[in-house]
């Protein structure tokens, strides 16, 4: 590299070279922004691995070329070498226009300095192996219980369900393979079977009594709630696959709106794009990105420790999609952050796509990507929704 740098100099020294004219006019420029996609992928001839990053400017999006990378399960990386390419990285990149043998255009990656690492975000878990949390499939089925809730206008729930789940399939899309899929909406109680299930509950905020079993009522400060059933049995290959995830809404002990409209009675609102948008970033995998009094200690995806959230004040943390509070009315959480979208790219990666698009059976050989063993130890998790701001009972110990 440091001889091609030196060409280079030389280039800019004797612009009257016509050999190297070619060289010379492609003037080298400067691209900062936000990484937004990040992929490898090999070269026709196998010989190595460039990554294609969507740089997203003031001024439009810009894709450069990246010598190494991964791709299929291999990374290719110079050593010294550039920092890779990360969705979610701010960067300011010096970087050529070129063309390869068959005239094809590459602005390719000089130089890159970065100027902030992606948000680091935390998945759910880990398994008493350690493993996160994760879908098997490339598709996560879900329906939504036909009662809906009666606090907001005719049939709304249902098209804002609809929007929060496009919010993430749209924001992934690029990037990862996973996406959510509405089945019929249908009368269902949540529980393990294999369904998924959006319920909303406007009486009782409480899993109803079954023959052995009593109900089970939530904290009455948490606006959503999202219940996992996962493998968890470090012996499995399948350690971490979640089988089951309901999300549930709390219209009990808030007002469900839209937009600040509500047919709901209790004072504190709780905005359903909000809540909802929230509750399938659990439902996706997501953890918080700071923990709530009592929560066990954790890493986010870079190793790095998770702060409690009596102690930061990151603007980055508090107001993330996935950030553990919310207040009356609050719509900011109805947007994903890069810190989002940087857990689809890299737990769900498009080079990993299972290529299937199924609903978890486990009775069903090939439903999953090593489905063919029988189902291991499954754990129930809850994460527990949002402790909300305005009712005197904001960040109560839990
Ligand atoms: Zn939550």
């Amino acid at each position: 590299m440091a001889w091609f740098r030196r060409v280079l100099v030389l280039t800019l020294a004797m612009p009257f070279v016509t050999s190297l004219t070619s060289v010379a006019a492609a003037a080298p420029r400067t691209i900062e922004g936000t990484v937004i996609t990040a992929a490898g992928r090999w070269t026709a001839d196998g010989s190595r691995i460039v990554t294609d990053a969507t740089v997203r400017t003031a001024t439009g999006d810009v894709v450069v070329s990246q010598l190494g990378g991964t791709a299929d399960g291999l990374t290719m990386r110079s050593f010294p070498g550039p920092e890779p390419l990360l969705a979610g990285m701010q960067v300011a990149v010096a970087a050529h226009d070129d063309t390869d043998l068959s005239l094809g255009k590459h602005v390719v990656v000089d130089h890159l300095r970065v100027l902030a690492m992606p948000e680091g975000f935390v998945r759910t878990g880990p398994t008493k192996a350690g493993n996160s949390l994760f879908w098997e499939s490339g598709c996560v089925f879900f329906v939504v219980d036909s009662d809906g809730t009666k606090e907001l206008p005719g049939d709304t729930e249902f098209a804002l369900v609809d929007q929060a789940v496009e919010t993430w399939n749209t924001a992934g899309a690029a990037c990862s393979y996973i996406t959510l899929k509405k089945g019929a909406v249908a009368s269902k109680e949540v529980g393990k079977d294999y369904t998924n299930v959006i319920k909303f509950r406007d009486a009782s905020w409480c899993r109803p009594a079954t023959k052995d079993d009593p109900a089970r009522c939530y904290s009455d400060a948490a606006a959503g709630i999202t219940t996992a059933v996962y493998v968890d049995d470090g012996g499995s290959s399948r350690d971490g696959a979640i089988v089951d995830a309901d999300v549930e809404i709390n219209g009990a002990d808030f007002a469900i709106s839209n937009q600040g409209v509500t047919l709901g009675t209790q004072p504190c609102k709780s905005d359903l794009l909000n809540t909802l948008t929230h509750e399938l970033g659990h439902l996706h995998g997501l953890e918080h990105p700071c923990r709530a009094a009592g929560d066990p200690a954790r890493v986010n995806d870079s190793g790095q420790p998770v702060p409690t959230c009596s102690q930061t004040t990151d603007p980055k943390i508090v107001d993330a999609t996935m950030y553990n509070f919310q207040d009356c009315g609050e719509t900011k959480k109805a947007t994903l952050e890069p810190d989002d979208i940087a857990f689809l790219c890299k737990t769900y990666p498009k080079a990993e796509d299972p290529g299937t698009c199924a609903a978890v059976e486990p009775s069903q050989p090939g439903c999953c990507s090593a489905s063919t063993e029988p189902l291991p130890a499954l754990a129930l998790a809850g994460m527990t929704g949002i402790l909300l701001g305005c009712r005197r009972r904001r960040r109560a110990a839990r």
